[in-house]
């Protein structure tokens, strides 16, 4: 992409008759390796906020444009796109743009995306954007590229911090609030450090300099300094189960809104809440199904799957993984995999069977049917507990549940 192609296909997004609309400027960022448990969650998180976010300043500066910047990693940034693509669905298509921002230049970048299936994520993603910025490379990689070496590709994600960090009026970051003190550069927490202190020292010198062959646009982007909020999601990664120390539960309310000097208060403060958080039945539970089959009916929601599960219960079934996935499960968000219900007929589970109240593939149900009520989101508090026991008569009933058996089923998987 030359310049000038750049500049003409981002003016629109920030120029009307030769104004500056001066637009909210949003830029995203997080890790690429979200706990798979978490995405489902954190996408009704992420999209609550933006509806709330989007409604807010629309009432403060009605039609004022806001232009994503979106790095397109895999994970956070993508999700993030989906997430703002399907709600713009909902507001006039001008007002909300996504521009993606390459760390490097595209036929470079596209290298982290070799394997077919990120590649295929990446395609998507792509589509979702309305115009992208390749930054240049680093003087250093340039020279390393004209002797014919292989670039540093961090330097390159250091730029991308740098430039999401000081291009933004608020920042969006799915992060799960690990290595504030000492950030890895070019990772998630590099770039909150970056936004929180915005630099006026060597870093920012050297990317305005990277960005001189660009226009006076892109310059434009660049001293957007005007700091909103920093918007943090609490997002678990793919380890956070092999951690000695569970931290908070997946997709936990966590839209937080801080400031600077309020940040290291609020990390204290989830750090409290950790933990406390499970300690509320230390002494276990008592818990005895009574079979009345309410918690495979109701309200709408989710049974997910995993793939083993849908193996396990197409065999019970003496059906193909086709046919099953076919018949019986839906695809939410393009992501993951739930059991239908008949709307019809009280939401029930595809499998409940009304007549006899019992599950039709009892002994292959899926581990979120095992592990009830022992979840997450009904175990993180005494109130939530409680609230759940209204729905199901088997809690508070029977023998103690110990602690540690407790945890084990919490653990197995998040809802
Ligand atoms: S709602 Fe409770 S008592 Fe009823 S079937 Fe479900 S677990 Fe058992
Ligand atoms: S799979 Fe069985 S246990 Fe799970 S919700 Fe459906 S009917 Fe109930």
């Amino acid at each position: 992409m030359k310049p000038s192609d750049l500049t003409d296909d981002l003016r629109p997004f920030f120029f009307k008759d030769g104004k500056y609309l001066d637009p909210l400027i949003i830029s995203v960022t997080g890790h690429r390796d979200i706990w798979p448990d978490a995405e489902i969650l954190l996408m009704d998180s992420l999209s609550d906020f933006l509806t709330d976010f989007f409604k807010k300043e629309s009432k403060k500066r009605p039609q004022r444009p806001i232009v994503f910047l979106n790095g397109m990693a895999t994970g956070a940034d993508q999700l993030v796109a989906t997430v703002v693509n399907e709600l713009r669905e909902e507001y006039e298509q001008e007002f909300i743009t996504l521009i993606a921002v390459f760390p490097m230049p595209e036929e470079d970048y596209v290298q982290d995306f070799s394997v077919p299936e990120t590649q295929r994520e990446f395609e998507d993603a792509l589509d979702c954007m309305d115009a992208k910025i390749a930054l240049p490379l680093t003087k250093n990689n340039q020279e390393l590229r004209n002797r014919g070496e292989k670039i540093h590709r961090t330097e390159q994600y250091v730029l991308l911090a740098e430039f999401l960090a000081n291009s933004c009026n608020n920042l969006i970051a799915l992060w799960d609030g690990q290595n504030y003190d000492n950030p890895k550069p070019g990772s998630t927490a590099d770039v909150i450090v970056r936004y929180l202190n915005p630099s006026d020292d060597n870093s920012f010198v050297s990317l305005q300099e990277a960005i001189e062959p660009y226009s006076n646009l892109e310059r434009c982007i660049l001293s957007n300094h005007l700091k909103g909020s920093l918007i943090t999601l609490y997002t678990p990664r793919d380890s956070f189960l092999k951690q000695p120390v569970l931290l908070y539960p997946a997709g936990k309310t966590t839209c937080v809104t801080f400031s600077k000097s309020t940040q290291q208060t609020i990390f204290k403060k989830m750090d409290k809440i950790e933990n406390k958080m499970w300690n509320w039945y230390k002494e276990g539970l008592h818990f005895q199904c009574a079979g009345c089959g309410g918690c495979c009916t109701g309200a709408p929601g989710y049974v997910w799957l995993t793939d083993e599960e849908e193996k396990q219960i197409a065999d019970f079934l003496n059906i193909s993984l086709e046919e099953f996935e076919k018949t019986y499960t839906r695809m939410v968000y393009g992501l993951r995999r739930s059991l239908k219900e008949i709307p019809q007929s009280n939401y029930d589970c595809v499998f409940f069977n009304s007549e006899t109240r019992q599950c039709s593939i009892y002994d292959v149900r899926p581990a979120q049917c095992r592990t009830w009520p022992f979840w997450d989101s009904l175990l993180k508090s005494k109130k939530d507990w409680d609230e759940a026991c209204k729905s199901c008569p088997g809690c508070n009933q029977g023998p103690l549940i110990p602690f540690e058996e407790i945890e084990i089923r919490r653990k197995k998987i998040s809802v």
